[in-house]
């Protein structure tokens, strides 16, 4: 049996922090409704104390049919000065009346002095305290320690004790977070491999940020090193530099790694999934972002397409299919035969490799390209050129006669 790891988006609340990013009640609704028929296993919705918006979701979201998917509100563990049942932000999560509830905590020393501005071992009070109470009401306590590798960096034994107080809290999944995004896939396996070591048993799961462009990596390091929750977002969108990509880990741990994550029937409507999300928010996918990008699987060079055409493998990783996008032979002026004949079965038409007429469209093609002509840009006028070439494009019109007027008024200079 293939090995399950869970997916946790969380587009609606890590995600639509980036910079440009604005959700109404309505799209986060739609974009939940979407992802859950996708299949990821958790939808963060975001933090119902943060804003009026996000209780307003909570409670929407409760009337649709997600399926198996489960909502969790986001928040953080009680103030310090305040007694865990008298915390506002703690009573909202309660009232988002979500099956799970997510908190993240302080895990390295340095935001416990500096930012919270308490004591280490109070913050750990504040951890036990959030979590053993927020059990009572929930069916699952996720703990996010933030800032994990960067305390265990510079003070492991206390980043393994806010695990420990966590786990002892009753915390469900215990999330790794890579909060600043600078750490590395070797910081990943070396902090799981301690946590283990430490006798840490809870479930584990990875939350990476993309400052160091690794978070997809440094999530599958995670995979590989035991955690079984992956957080990220559709299209990789979030603060900064982004979120680990979904878009990216899905397929490289179910297609490539032979882990279960969405169903599997699922995974050739990626594609989908991530134009739907990037127009709903208005972000668009970068062309060549792997897998789901419009480039993903397009050829220009002519010893590429020809290549291509003849065995898919030679110059694809995977079939474009299979996460639903499409490979496209492009023609411009590096173009060669192949690109041309890729082209033309495409509307239809089947033309022989040695017919004159084909090395005839491609003179033209480059001459034209060479004249300022783009027609990568411009596929109608492309299929125009093919069919002219090949006697399939209908005259239209006939020249039969012109007359021609000149008029002038005496007075123009
Ligand atoms: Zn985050």
């Amino acid at each position: 049996m293939e090995k399950q790891v869970l997916i946790y988006d969380t587009t609606l609340r890590d995600g639509t922090q980036a910079e440009g990013v604005s959700v109404s009640v309505e799209d986060k609704l739609r974009i939940a409704e979407k992802l859950a028929d996708f299949g990821v296993h958790y939808i963060e919705g975001g933090w119902p104390g943060s804003n009026p918006k996000d209780m307003t979701f909570f409670k929407e979201v409760k009337k649709l049919n997600l399926k198996n998917t489960k909502i969790t509100a986001f928040g953080s563990t009680r103030r310090s000065s305040l007694k865990v049942e008298e915390d506002p932000q703690i009573q909202d999560l309660i009232k988002a009346e979500t099956p799970v509830i997510t908190i993240f905590g302080k895990s390295w020393d340095l935001h416990v002095t500096q930012a919270l501005k308490t004591t280490l071992e109070k913050n750990l009070e504040m951890i036990y305290d959030s979590i053993s109470y927020l059990k009572k009401y929930v069916d699952e306590v996720i703990f996010d320690a933030e800032h994990f590798f960067d305390g265990f960096k510079e003070n492991p034994d206390y980043a393994i004790e806010v695990l420990k107080v966590a786990q002892q809290g009753g915390a469900d999944f215990l999330i790794l977070c890579d909060t600043n995004g600078g750490s590395l896939p070797t910081d990943i396996e070396k902090a799981f491999k301690a946590v283990k070591e430490a006798g840490i048993t809870a479930k584990l799961g990875i939350h990476a940020h993309n400052d160091s462009d690794t978070a997809v990596w440094n999530s599958i390091v995670a995979v590989l090193h035991g955690a079984i929750q992956v957080h990220g977002t559709i299209n990789g969108i979030g603060e900064r530099c982004g979120n680990a990509n979904l878009c990216s880990i899905i397929p490289n741990l179910s297609l490539k790694l032979g882990y279960e994550t969405v169903p599997r029937e699922n995974i050739k409507r990626l594609k989908e999934i991530s134009n739907f999300v990037s127009d709903i928010l208005n972000m668009p996918v970068p062309k060549n972002m792997p897998y789901v990008g419009d480039s993903a699987f397009a050829h220009k060079g002519g010893v590429h397409a020809s290549a291509v055409l003849r065995n898919p493998r030679s110059y694809e990783h995977i079939l474009p299919e299979e996460v639903g996008n499409r490979r496209k032979v492009l023609v411009s002026d590096l173009a060669g035969k192949s690109n041309i004949i890729y082209k033309a079965k495409e509307i239809g038409i089947e033309i022989d490799e040695k017919d004159e007429r084909l090395t005839k469209l491609v003179q033209e093609i480059k001459e034209l390209e060479n004249q300022g002509y783009h027609f990568e840009a411009a596929e109608a006028s492309l299929e125009l050129l093919i069919r002219k070439h090949l006697g399939t494009l209908p005259k239209y019109f006939d020249l039969d006669a012109y007359r021609v007027l000149i008029a002038r008024r005496y007075t123009d200079k």
